[in-house]
């Protein structure tokens, strides 16, 4: 058979595995175990309904030999196997499971732990090898083949003999060179690395040993014991998941690097939950919250879900029912003896005792969350940075019916604090006399806290809640209340702040003023909904602010949305009577009537700008700027 060439990605892969200064080689074998494991796996599953399969559970195995003189190593599973056209197929071309994207890959420099982010597979065989055969028979098929390469050059197929379905993998081990090899061919060496990266594969790895025993007969009347090399058949892996071991039994290392390669993480997640819960709903799960936001996760294509395991099987890879939208972050598995094996999806949707282990699964994330907010507030702050959005989402999605789950974890920007602070210690921090939790909305902290209204508020010592991102104010809204504390937009009309006598007397002042207010309103038509005295006001001549549910920072977000309606907030122009242009205005009233409008729609621009809104017509606000700079002049 002539040799065939790989498909140029492959090519690529080749090179950087044989050619890799990649300190973890060892991880090849942890690579071709995990094949070997999945094609068990599937002929297995197809056991369960094929009786012909003719092999139970415990007849499953996966064997490694070492051979020293020879310096192979050998790795054989009675597993699925695999067609000449799958053999082609898979071990032809790369990364047939997408784990690896070549351009990503390209981009990345050398530096980057390449080979450690990605499974890459079989490939990794020719980090240790010069030389590798696969020879494999697809259950069901009378015919078996013989994959060959050594590396870059090819690979040829042939048919050959092989007595019994499944895949065998035989490497030859490169020889020493500037780096060591020969540890591979070390059978101890071999049992390690199987504890270490192996250990809860399900089905037994076997590997014939040969140890030193005490001859019979000997060592015994005082004679020296005379020893002899004896072989045998040892189980290297304990099978049991690391999410069924005791939590005593594992380092944050094993949590670490299951979590590395379970999902493909090159980070070490930012927090581990492992826990195992008994009564209304029995299972172990072992959850991880990423360290990093998944480059997908804020947009549609992110799927939820955890891996399901009932007694240590799998039988979903992405169950989203165990996870509410706002803890989607969150990845792991759960396995439970309480759910059927052969269940399919439709059934387990409905499924009683799926839900209960969802129920108790948010529980337990949620209090994880909030211990992790009270005694390690710089991870959670991480936390909050990545997904802090995601639970701002939960309270405002389903019409709020989370808020009481989430109400304690999310965190805002306080003006007083100036960083991050939760809900609760704002009221805690809350004035005798002050009636709501205010709050003021911005694109960034920064402008927030220019922003006119915001000066009064805080001059009187109330801290404000500075909300910059899209969900906030309608999160706010759906929760309303914070312990019975109403939330407060800096910028709603009623801010209610004035003592009795200064209401009095602003009322007696805005009758005063009707004139020019109606004057002003006259000019702006339709732009706003009223002209009115300001008393949020203190070194500023004017602002914007709304009557009504939505503010003019939920008008911007809501028309930013596709397919929506175009909304508009009610706008309220609000001038301060003690700046020196309410003089002026008040003069031009009774003396100009052009000018005060010119004035009227300049001060209203300004108001617009500062609030971050778009400019109707930038021109003709700079043609009005520009005349009265002339007038000035004359
Ligand atoms: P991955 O495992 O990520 O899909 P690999 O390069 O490790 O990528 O393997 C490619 C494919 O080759 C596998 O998906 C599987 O279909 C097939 N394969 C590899 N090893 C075996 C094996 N021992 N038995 C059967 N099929 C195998």
């Amino acid at each position: 058979m002539s040799k065939m060439e790989f498909k140029a990605e492959s090519k690529k892969l080749l090179d950087l595995m044989i050619n890799s200064i990649y300190t973890h080689k060892e991880i090849f074998l942890r690579e071709l175990i995990s094949n070997a494991n999945d094609a068990i796996d599937k002929l297995y599953f197809r056991s369960l309904t094929d009786q012909t399969v003719g092999l139970a559970r415990e007849d499953f195995e996966i064997k490694l030999a070492v051979d020293r003189d020879a310096r192979t190593l050998t790795i054989s599973d009675n597993g699925i196997g695999m067609t000449r056209e799958e053999l082609e197929n898979n071990l032809g071309t790369i990364a047939k499971s997408g784990s690896l994207d070549f351009k990503q890959q390209n981009e990345l420099d050398d530096n980057v732990d390449v080979i450690g982010q990605f499974g890459v597979g079989f490939y990794s065989a020719f980090m240790v090898s010069e030389r590798v055969v696969v020879e494999t028979r697809a259950f069901g098929s009378e015919e078996a083949y013989r994959w060959e390469s050594t590396g870059v050059d090819g690979y040829t197929i042939d048919p050959c003999e092989k007595d019994s379905f499944g895949t065998t993998i035989t490497l030859w081990i490169k020889p020493n060179g500037e780096e060591e090899y020969d540890e591979f061919l070390d059978q101890y060496r071999i049992q390690g690395l199987v504890k270490k990266y192996s250990d809860y594969i399900r089905y037994p790895i076997r590997m014939e040993m040969s140890t030193s025993k005490v001859k019979e007969g000997t060592g015994v009347d005082g004679k020296d014991p005379e020893y002899e090399t004896v072989s045998e058949l040892r189980t290297l892996n304990s099978m049991i998941p690391i999410w069924r071991k005791q939590k005593s039994e594992l380092t944050d290392d094993d949590y670490n690097r299951f979590y590395q390669e379970k999902f493909y993480d090159f980070q070490n997640p930012l927090k581990v939950i492992h826990t195992k819960t008994e009564g209304s709903a029995t299972y172990s799960a072992l959850l991880y919250i990423p360290a990093q936001v998944p480059y997908n996760y804020y947009s549609k294509d992110f799927e939820k879900g955890l891996q399901l395991y009932t007694s240590s099987v799998m039988i979903m890879e992405k169950c989203a029912d165990l996870l509410p939208d706002y803890f989607s972050f969150v990845r792991g598995i759960v396995d439970s003896e309480d759910l059927s094996l052969n269940i399919s999806r439709e059934t387990l949707q409905h499924d009683r005792q799926l839900k209960l282990i969802a129920k108790s699964l948010e529980k337990k994330i949620k209090s994880e969350l909030q211990k992790m907010l009270k005694t390690d507030r710089e991870t959670y702050l991480k936390f909050y940075q990545n997904f802090g959005l995601q639970l701002k989402y939960g309270l405002y999605s389903d019409y709020g019916v989370h808020k009481e789950e989430l109400k304690d974890l999310v965190l805002f920007y306080s003006s007083s604090e100036q960083k991050l602070v939760t809900l609760a210690e704002y009221v805690e921090r809350m004035k005798e006399d002050q009636k709501a939790i205010y709050y003021a909305s911005g694109d960034a902290v920064e402008h927030i806290d220019h922003l006119p209204q915001v000066e009064m508020v805080k001059d009187k010592g109330y801290e404000i809640l500075y909300l910059t991102d899209d969900i906030d104010e309608f999160a706010l809204q759906m929760l309303q209340t914070y312990q019975d504390k109403p939330f407060q937009s800096v910028s709603s009309a009623n801010l209610d702040l004035e003592t009795e006598e200064e209401k009095k007397e602003n009322q007696k002042q805005e009758e005063e003023y009707q004139p020019l207010f109606d004057a002003m309103k006259e000019t702006l038509g339709d732009k706003v909904k009223a002209v009115r005295l300001s008393n949020k006001l203190k070194s500023h001549p004017v602002c914007l602010t709304n009557d009504g549910m939505i503010s003019l920072e939920m008008e911007k977000v809501l028309n930013a949305m596709p397919n929506n309606q175009k909304v508009k907030a009610e706008r309220v122009l609000e001038i301060n009577a003690s700046h020196p242009i309410f003089e002026k205005l008040k003069a031009l009233k009774d003396q100009d009537s052009d000018k005060l409008a010119a004035y009227t729609n300049i001060l209203y621009t300004q108001a617009c700008m500062i609030e971050g809104l778009p400019v109707e017509d930038p021109v003709a606000y700079a043609n009005e700027v520009c005349k009265l700079l002339l007038d000035e002049t004359k």
